[in-house]
Parts: structure tokens; sequence; C-alpha cells
């Protein structure tokens, strides 16, 4: 198995290489250059395995000889051994619906799923270079936790995560700065967001320091993490359709950066039986636009209720828009050229008939979103967060599908309350977070600022 960038630049390259570049150099994104098939007897044989695993079946094709089987065994083993649910990723039946549970990982969001594999994979992978990785990256919130759990106490990745002071809710701060292993450096920038992303792109731009320090990044845009998510796909199948190969499926997904519904793509390609791809979004309507019109533009970024979703552009989306270009990635990059000139790209007529036979795509306003929340509520006593609440609604048209629940609803406890009147009971991973210690160093929004202070650290921790 070899790996190729959606634009054409990077000769074919192993796994490994593809997990450590992230994104491509040519500034695209990295594919395998087939998907392994899955025959109907494998779906049998499957249905009914642990998670584990079947997360080892489903992606030791993807790894060639990089990656024994025995290896991974033993990561996606670590990797899930601090879920709090035996099934990890257990299903459950609410009314017409099933939801995937994807929430049970330490910071009560899907996104554990991906990245608790991917700081093992990380670690793995530079036991053997004898490397070492500066993860450098900003959050609005989520995904910084996320990361920061994927890679604390690994002895070969330092992380320095950025967020902006007093500008993210309470819980998030917490869960990030009560983290105290020493690899672990939480950086509150006097500034906002936006503020982060600049200074981190500043230092990724700084060619120098990037290479004298070796930053990496962790975002959705590695392959690795797609391809974790591949396999609650398949978990999902074989538990509601107790391997009856005939039932095809149809998943909803909250969607922001087009990762978690394009690990759908890929396990329909691989052979999986699925009938649809909900594409849910809130007011960030991007990709419902897209799916219903062919055209792909950015407009201003709202505030919502469900904040993981809240983007302009979908960093994945490139992927699928490779595949839907059949794999040509000269028409890729001329469509990207498109959309860095005119700021929006459209593919043609009977390509978009295609993209409308497979996704259904909806947006979902604040109003629904907190209506679903309370009749689930009510009919079924089932307490959603608000990203998955705009999953269950935009399928509401396919009972049977099975809704990705991609975060705990105790996270959201503001929209929650509003919706039923109190909040959901936290799980044990958020409860006391409040109460224990914590470590964050304030810092200027200055790239200058924020540049010598990861110096400092990095050289303090090689004496
Ligand atoms: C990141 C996130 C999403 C969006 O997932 P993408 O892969 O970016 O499409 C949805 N819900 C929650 C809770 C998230 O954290």
């Amino acid at each position: 198995m070899r790996y190729v960038s959606t634009r054409g630049g990077v000769e074919p390259i192993t796994f490994s290489q593809a997990v450590m570049m992230g994104l491509a150099t040519d500034g695209g994104l990295l594919l395998p250059d087939a998907f392994p098939q899955v025959a109907d007897a494998d779906l049998r044989r499957w249905a009914g395995m642990p998670f584990q695993e079947l997360a080892v079946e489903v992606m030791h094709p993807y790894m060639g000889d990089d990656i024994s089987r025995r290896e991974l065994a033993a990561l996606v083993e670590r990797s899930y051994s601090g879920f709090s649910h035996p099934e990890v990723t257990p299903v459950v039946k609410v009314g017409k619906q099933y939801i995937l549970e994807l929430f049970h990982g330490p910071t009560a969001a899907f996104k554990d799923v991906a990245l608790q594999f991917l700081g093992n994979l990380f670690e793995l992978l530079l036991e053997r270079s004898g490397g070492h990785l500066n993860i450098l990256g900003a959050t609005s919130g989520d995904t910084g936790s996320a990361a920061i759990y994927g890679v604390r106490g690994q002895r070969r990745i330092d992380i320095f995560i950025l967020h902006p002071h007093n500008r993210v809710s309470p819980i998030q701060e917490r869960q990030m700065t009560t983290v105290l292993d020493d690899n672990v450096h939480n950086i509150a920038i006097e500034g906002t967001f936006d503020d982060g992303q600049r200074i981190v792109k500043d230092l990724f731009n700084d060619l120098a320091f990037k290479r004298e320090y070796s930053l990496g990044a962790v975002n959705s845009i590695n392959w690795a993490r797609i391809l974790a998510q591949v396999v609650y796909y398949f978990y999902a199948w074989s538990r509601v359709s107790d391997g009856d190969t005939g039932r095809r499926l149809t998943f909803s997904v909250p969607t922001g950066n087009f990762g978690d519904i394009f690990a759908g793509y890929v396990a329909m390609r691989m052979g999986l039986p699925v009938e649809r791809l909900v594409l849910a979004t809130n007011r960030n309507d991007i990709l419902s636009r897209f799916v219903n019109s062919g055209i792909y533009q950015a407009r201003e970024v709202h505030h919502t209720i469900s904040p993981s979703m809240d983007i302009q552009i979908s960093s994945n989306f490139e992927r699928y828009l490779y595949y839907l270009m059949d794999r040509n990635a000269d028409k890729v990059a001329g469509l990207m050229e498109q959309m860095r000139r005119e700021g929006r790209l459209s593919v043609p007529e009977p390509l978009r008939g295609q993209v409308a036979a497979l996704f259904h795509a909806e947006a979902v306003g604040e109003e629904e979103t907190l209506e679903q929340i309370a009749t689930t509520w009510r009919e079924e006593g089932y307490i959603l967060d608000p990203h998955t609440a705009v999953g269950v609604r935009a399928a509401k048209a396919f009972p049977g599908a099975v809704c990705l629940a991609t975060a705990h609803p105790a996270k959201f406890g503001a929209a929650v309350q509003r919706a039923i009147g109190s909040e959901a009971p936290p799980p044990a991973s958020l409860q006391g977070l409040m109460e224990k210690e914590t470590r964050c160093q304030i810092l200027a929004a200055d790239t200058g600022v924020v540049k010598s202070f990861i110096q400092r650290k990095l050289n303090e921790r090689n004496e």
C-alpha cells in the first residue's frame, strides 16, 4: 500500500511516511492508492467481534509491512484502554434510530477515538526512528484537549497547545490545564482564537525554527486519524445488522471539517453496505450548500451552540473531491486553485448527481437543534449533545439510521440546560475538574514571545 497526494506532487510513500508527513508537501492531502476490499464473508466473520479485534482487521491492510498485526493489536489495546465503556463505541437504540456513542474517551468527545490512536502511533514510529516530535496547535476548545490526552506522558513527544485566555468554556480550559505531565505545555494567549492560529501559522512558516525543533501538527488532515474513524462504521454496522450483508445502513454525521463523514465514505468504498450518508451541518452550511448545488463557497463563520462544527472551509473535503474527480490530481489542483483565487469552486452537472445520490445534506438551525434535544429527551429519555442533535434532526426522514454521537451532553451544559431545563450528569472523566491542580502559561499574543517560550521549555527539557 502506497500513499499519494490529491494534487499529484508527492512520489508514492509508505504508511509511516504518510503519518509523519501529515499535510502533503505539495499542499494536498494524502490518500491510499487503493482501498482494501472487504468481502461479504469478512463482514459476516466480523459481526460480533470486539471493537479492538475489528480495529486490527479494518486498519491493518492500510499499513503494508510497516506495522505488524501484533504491533497494531498492542497499539489498539493501549489506545482504547482508557475508554470508560467496554465496547469502546457502543450502539444504542433511541426511538426509531440508532445512536453510535463515540464519547466514552478521556475528553468525552469523538476526537479521542482518533487522537488516542494517533498519539500511540506517533510514539511507536518515533521509537523506531529515534526522533522527537514537538506538536504545536491552536485550539478554540475541543481539539486541544483531545490532542493533549492523546500524547500525555509520551517520551518522544512534547505538545504545545495555545488557547485564547478566558475565551474557552471553564470545562474546556480545565480539561487542558489539569494535565500535569512534563511533556504537556498549555499556553493561554492574551487574545482570540484567531491570534492563536496566526501565531501557530507564523511558527510553521519559520522553516529554520520548524526544522530545528521538529514541529508537527495533529489537525484532522492526518490520514491515521481518518483511518481510526473508519473502524466504528464497521463496528456500528456489525452491531445493527448482525452480519446480514443485505442490510444497507444510513449514517448521519454531524459535520465540520469533513473528517468523520469522509471516514464513512472510505468504509463504503471498502465494501461496507452503506445506503446513504447524511451530512448534517449547523448554520455553517458550506458543505450542505455544496451537496445541494455543486458549488463550494465560503461565507462568514457563525457562532453556534454546536461550536465544534463552526467552520468556514472543511479541511478534508479535498479528499472527497479527489474521488469525485475520478482521482485526477490535476483537476483537483485546478479546482483548489480556483478556490484560492475566486473563493469558490463548482463541479460540473453530471457529478452533482453523483454527489446527491450518496449524500443527503441538511443545515440545522439553533431552534431546531434545541427542539431536537427536548423532543428526544421527552420521548425517549435520552439526552443528546447539540452536535449529535444536529445529526439526529437531519436524519429525521431516515428511520433506522445510525446517528453518530460526537460529544457527551455534559460537555455542552448551557445548551442542554436551555433545551431541557437541566444539565446532563457528567461522566467520571469530567467530574472534579474544577478542584484539580492546573498548570498553564499566560503569554502575550505575540509570535516572538511564544517562540522564546517554546525554545526555553525545550532546552530545559533536554537538560
Ligand atoms: C470535531 C467535531 C465535529 C466535526 O467533525 P469533523 O470530522 O470535523 O467533520 C462534530 N462534533 C464534535 C463534538 C466535534 O468535536
